[in-house]
């Protein structure tokens, strides 16, 4: 071997090492790529497992509307989306009129919108006060005015809150990149902001049993009503076709699963329910 030839390879051998792909928590999320790990039926398939008290979670197939959605890619069909702006109460569904065609975020280096995470808010919290007989309807635990005023963070901490009651306050416009989830605020930083949207459906908390840590709190059962899934299948849809694809869906557990001190919402949340009210749109003609 010629010694410009060895001088070549130890030129070679001297660059450093391609970083190995960074993978962050249990969906294994690639700090690069800003995509988890697998195809779309494996992504949301390791997003949706089941979030059970203290953050427990369980593998739980996926229902066969969203696996079909995954499998198949495209978008929202004209007519999905239509219905999914019908089926809005006002004032939110003029909101969603004025906004419909415009496009949606994206992150700084120009990585379209791709996740669709579901929350509950865990507001009001009543410590170790029974939560109010009739909880779907009481009207301090539908207010917004919690997530509208400073009280529990100086800006809305999600593009949209979504009450037992199924109206709809948007705290940011689905354009505007925003974050909510451990792996964007504290592990990947702004390079994240506009991968994710942030759906807060309005569900309170109370203390388990013998509890004192926000860590170990209990949601009224059914965890969600049947207006919360029949809007968050329409924001999906809606969002969706805004996004000029089906977005994956998620949920703020999950999304930071392995990462100290996540979150343990949405609790109580059955997949079936929203998969069933997402067929009707997805049928929609
Ligand atoms: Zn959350």
């Amino acid at each position: 071997m010629s010694r410009i030839a060895i001088a070549a390879i130890l030129a070679i051998l001297a660059l450093p090492l391609p970083a190995a792909a960074e993978e962050i928590g249990e969906c294994r999320f690639d700090r690069d790529t800003l995509t988890f790990a697998g195809t779309p039926v494996e992504q949301a398939t390791c997003l949706l497992r089941k979030i059970k008290p203290l953050a427990v979670r369980e593998p739980q197939p996926l229902p066969k509307a969203i696996k079909q959605l995954m499998e198949r890619g495209g978008a929202p069909s004209a007519a999905s989306k239509q219905a999914a702006l019908d089926s809005f109460p006002e004032p939110y569904r003029a909101y969603a009129v004025e906004h419909a065609k415009a496009p949606v975020s994206q992150t700084e280096a120009g990585v379209p919108l791709a996740y669709f995470v579901i929350h509950d808010t865990s507001t009001p919290f009543y410590k170790d006060a029974p939560f109010p007989k009739d909880v779907d309807n009481d009207r301090l635990v539908n207010s917004f005015q919690p997530y509208i005023s400073d009280e529990i963070a100086p800006e809305p901490v999600a593009h949209i809150f979504l009450n037992r009651q199924g109206q709809i306050w948007p705290g940011h416009e689905f354009a505007e990149g925003w974050r909510a989830t451990k792996l964007e605020s504290r592990v990947v930083g702004p390079a994240a902001r506009g991968r994710f949207v942030h759906i807060e459906t309005v569900q309170p908390r109370r203390f388990m049993p013998g509890a004192t840590s926000r860590g170990q709190t209990e949601a009224p059962k059914p965890g969600f009503t049947k207006s919360q899934y029949r809007m968050l299948a329409s924001l999906y849809v809606y969002v969706s076709a805004r996004a000029g694809k089906w977005l994956i869906p998620a949920q703020h557990n999950t999304v930071d699963a392995g990462i100290p001190d996540a979150h343990d919402d949405p609790q109580n949340f059955e997949m079936k329910r929203f998969a069933k009210e997402l067929e009707k749109l997805v049928k929609a003609r």
